[in-house]
């Protein structure tokens, strides 16, 4: 039986010691505003009459979202006119790391034993979070400290069929134990629920559809009125659940889309369409790399009769979602302004990703100089993250650290 009572920190008290660098999220150069409300950040109206349409029009939307809509409609128009497929498959090879290292575990144990020096002369500008625990707990000091957690990669090791992307029990027992002491969401590409069906956990917030879809625990004494967007409902279990979802007009056109990309890609051996709520997800782990072509045609064929959406790359995955202003750094800022933190300068957020898409997250904490992007990788890659583990059982221990860290600290 699940509770939707959420664990938050409570072991905080004014910093004596402030630390030189972070600083609130409200001060980064990039911090969305809006006017009015100040609390804001995914607050995002489109008029439900004008959708599923292909040719929707947006008259209704808010300035903040229009100049997001425009922003993201000249990037994927640039996209699609350099090259129908070209620029997609470049990408497409460069979000997608070689096969061999992206889930065995024996593969990261050879990699570790075989000593890797590209990988060990990376590290050095994006060292290790376990060898730089002390450094991090001498930040987090007299800091509340929230986890923000990616699920495929980061608790569960990549597989070939993106349903059997189970964590193992030890991992969910670490990631229970650490929610007891710190604030923790996951945050995913996947649907919340979905994300939810995996983790099991009642007691985090889901950020599903890369921030699109956000659930969690109520907080006692707060009142969500006053977090734009928010509403509270009752989830299957008959608890109360805070719930963010400001993308949900775009359900239908989302459906829509789903069944045209299931058939346009039905001849290609291995292709997977996902259905991830207000996102699609078209995996192509298990297509051959000569059908690639085919498959990156398919999405934009289908898209391009769709202006209100874009597609972005994860690993070896397309994800077709709406052009509005939202990713895994606005439900980072989201989560933050419900726990009353955001502007907190007690407050330390660490999150812990593997994959392109939480690069928005990572660039928001190391521009804010507020907290900390952990990314998880076996190989070198370009990242705005500050420390790195290795794969998920690096990062099963860095929870437990942190955990026996909380303790000893209290004790
Ligand atoms: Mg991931």
């Amino acid at each position: 039986m699940t509770t939707w009572a959420g664990s938050l920190d409570s072991g905080s008290s004014p910093n004596p010691h402030p630390h030189p660098s972070p600083k609130p999220i409200s001060s980064a150069p990039d911090a969305p505003t809006h006017p009015g409300a100040g609390r804001v950040f995914l607050a995002i109206h489109f008029d439900p009459r004008l959708l599923p349409h292909r040719i929707a029009k947006i008259g209704s939307a808010s300035q903040h979202f229009i100049g997001a809509y425009e922003q993201g409609r000249k990037a994927l128009s640039g996209m699609l006119d350099e090259s129908h497929d070209g620029v997609c498959l470049d990408a497409m090879k460069s979000s997608s790391p070689p096969h061999i290292k992206l889930n065995k575990d024996f593969i990261s144990d050879l990699a570790i034993g075989e000593h890797d020096a590209a990988y060990d002369a990376w590290m050095m500008k994006c060292p290790s979070a376990l060898s730089s625990f002390k450094q991090i707990t001498n930040h987090a000091k007299y800091k509340k400290i929230v986890l923000f957690l990616d699920y495929d990669g980061t608790l569960s090791h990549i597989v070939d069929n993106p349903e059997h992307a189970f964590m193992s029990n030890a991992m969910r027992t670490a990631v229970k134990n650490v929610a007891k002491y710190f604030s923790t969401a996951i945050i995913s590409g996947r649907s919340c629920h979905k994300a939810y069906k995996f983790v099991k956990l009642g007691e985090l917030y889901y950020a599903g559809s890369h921030g699109m879809d956000i659930m969690g625990p109520v907080m006692k004494n707060e009142s969500v009125s006053d977090v734009p967007g928010c509403t509270i409902s009752i989830e299957e279990q008959g608890n109360e659940v805070i719930l963010f979802q400001p993308a949900k007009e775009f359900l239908l056109m989302i459906n829509e889309v789903q069944s045209f990309l299931k058939d346009v890609t039905k001849d290609i051996e291995g292709v997977i369409v996902e259905s991830n709520k207000v996102c699609v997800s078209v995996h192509y782990r298990l297509v051959d790399e000569k059908d690639w072509p085919k498959v990156a045609q398919c999405v934009h064929h289908v898209l391009k009769d769709y202006p209100h959406l874009q597609v972005t790359h994860g690993r070896r995955v397309l994800e077709v979602r709406p052009v509005i202003d939202c990713n895994q750094g606005k439900a980072v800022e989201f989560l933050l302004e419900y726990l009353g933190l955001r502007t907190s300068d007690d407050v330390l957020p660490i999150y812990v990703g593997d994959d392109r898409t939480d690069e928005d997250a990572f660039k928001i904490l190391r521009e804010g100089k507020c907290g900390y992007g952990i990314l998880v990788t076996s190989v070198p890659k370009q990242t705005n993250a500050v420390f790195s583990l290795r794969d998920p059982t690096e990062v099963k221990k860095f929870l437990k650290l942190l955990v026996k860290w909380k303790k000893l600290e209290a004790s």
